[in-house]
């Protein structure tokens, strides 16, 4: 029976149907239309902001999926300073050397030596003034004693080479020759730079 096209009971039957869906698609397509006005009327705005955070985001996420600092894969902060393992060396109150010491005049540009976020600008008893990024695989670069920073806040991007802060003797480095103190944290724990920086000298 269905077989039969011209059966006029079914197609009856379709007809208020077929005019239900013409009808609602129409009903979409306007609020469809209404939305996409609304939208272009907000998107300069929407579009800035949402741009950013999705870079920033993105950012992030393949900042922490990148590897870790591995061998003489790091441009040193002070490029053209003679590079010393001072790593490990006694230091007041039963404490060991947490990084390395990189000595220049006061005043030479520090630079960071990965991509990544600042984390810190800000002041700390023994390190003076610090700045902290966080690198690739999530490790914190810890760069100390600084005579002042460069013109970055927290939750800035920096690249490798980047100016991050000027070599001073801040902290409990008050009266020494001034340097910058290099720091590495992965994990939280303190990890010796000294194997990860290029040599200058090599
Ligand atoms: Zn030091």
């Amino acid at each position: 029976m269905r077989a039969d096209g011209n059966n006029p009971q079914p197609n009856s039957k379709i007809k208020p149907t077929f005019l239900r869906r013409i009808l609602s698609v129409f009903i979409k397509a306007v609020v469809l239309l209404m939305l996409l006005f609304v939208f272009d009327r907000l998107l300069p705005s929407i579009s800035q902001h949402t741009q950013s955070f999705v870079l920033a985001k993105w950012q992030q996420l393949s900042l922490l999926q990148q590897p870790r600092p591995t061998e003489n894969s790091l441009p040193s902060p002070l490029p053209t300073q003679h590079l010393t393992d001072t790593w490990g060396g006694a230091r007041s109150q039963g404490r060991t050397h947490e990084g390395i010491d990189i000595f220049a005049k006061r005043g030479t540009p520090i630079q960071a030596t990965t991509p990544g976020i600042v984390s810190k600008v800000g002041e700390n008893t023994l390190g003076g003034r610090v700045v902290v990024i966080i690198g690739p695989g999530a490790a914190g670069h810890y760069y100390a004693h600084l005579e002042d920073y460069a013109d970055i806040s927290p939750n800035d991007w920096v690249n490798a080479g980047d100016i991050i802060g000027y070599v001073g003797d801040s902290g409990n480095a008050k009266g020494t020759p001034p340097h910058v103190h290099y720091g590495i944290y992965i994990n939280g724990s303190a990890v010796n730079p000294y194997p990860l920086l290029q040599k200058p000298d090599s």
